[in-house]
């Protein structure tokens, strides 16, 4: 047996090898032969920036805009499958992450990016700005939306996954640091840190759409405070390879 690989890496990752660190170390990305790797640790440190700084300007853009972060609103009502897998506080998670894909993606659907980006080649042009200050900016943009888009599905569909995993009743006999949930809500509440990042950088840049994109994060903030409460011990889960060095 290869020693070089880690075991089960790819159970609790969000299967992003083009950014992910561990790509010489993985089966599944050996099988699958992406050759595709642009330095990812510094695609994330580009990205990052301390998160209580996130959560602070947020909550500074919400008040202004008049958004409550810690209310839940009515959401659609569940299909009545639906409604007998899910208890309350599952189902505010449930519906608040499908509220967020909706709402995300029509906004990713509609004209408000790419006229954004048309005007600031505009400006480039007519010199008001420089053109590689135009070229910067719009790079930069362009990543925050790469990573939107990547997770736009990922946070519904796994937040789902972690609530149905809880639900198996033989997790007692595990510590949490194993329970299979935990790890997948802990990629999950990366995966939400990350996107509310992207949308930050974005509510810096376009003046004209911040009480839209305001609501989205509203959104996620919500989804990953509903995330924390039903797995209060997701941060336990040690994820093979990610978590280990
Ligand atoms: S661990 Fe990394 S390389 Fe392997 S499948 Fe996940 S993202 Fe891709």
């Amino acid at each position: 047996m290869d020693s070089n690989f880690i075991p089960g890496i790819y159970n609790w990752c969000d299967r992003w090898c083009e950014r992910c660190s561990f790509t010489s170390r993985c089966r599944v990305y050996e099988k699958t032969e992406n050759t595709s790797n642009s330095e990812p640790e510094e695609f994330w440190e580009n990205l990052s920036q301390c998160f209580q700084e996130t959560i602070d300007l947020l909550k500074n853009t919400a008040e202004e805009f008049g958004i409550n972060l810690d209310e839940i609103e009515e959401e659609i009502p569940l299909e009545e499958e639906e409604e007998e897998e899910y208890k309350v506080g599952e189902e505010a998670l449930y519906q608040v992450t499908n509220s967020y894909l909706k709402t995300a993606r029509a906004w990713l659907e509609s004209d408000s990016f790419k006229a954004f980006i048309s005007k600031l080649e505009e400006k480039g042009e007519l010199g008001l700005i420089t053109i590689s200050e135009a070229e910067d900016k719009v790079i930069a943009l362009s990543e925050a939306v790469e990573v939107i888009h990547w997770y736009l599905f990922f946070i519904h569909v796994k937040s789902s996954r972690a609530l149905k995993e809880k639900q198996e009743d033989f997790w007692d006999e595990y510590p949490e640091s194993e329970k299979s949930y935990n790890g997948t809500a802990k990629i999950t509440k990366i995966a939400i840190e990350r996107s509310m990042q992207a949308w930050i950088h974005l509510l810096n840049q376009m003046q004209e759409d911040q009480d839209r994109i305001v609501e989205i994060l509203a959104l996620l903030e919500k989804s990953r405070k509903l995330l924390e409460k039903e797995f209060p011990n997701l941060d336990q889960f040690i994820r093979p390879g990610f978590d280990e060095e």
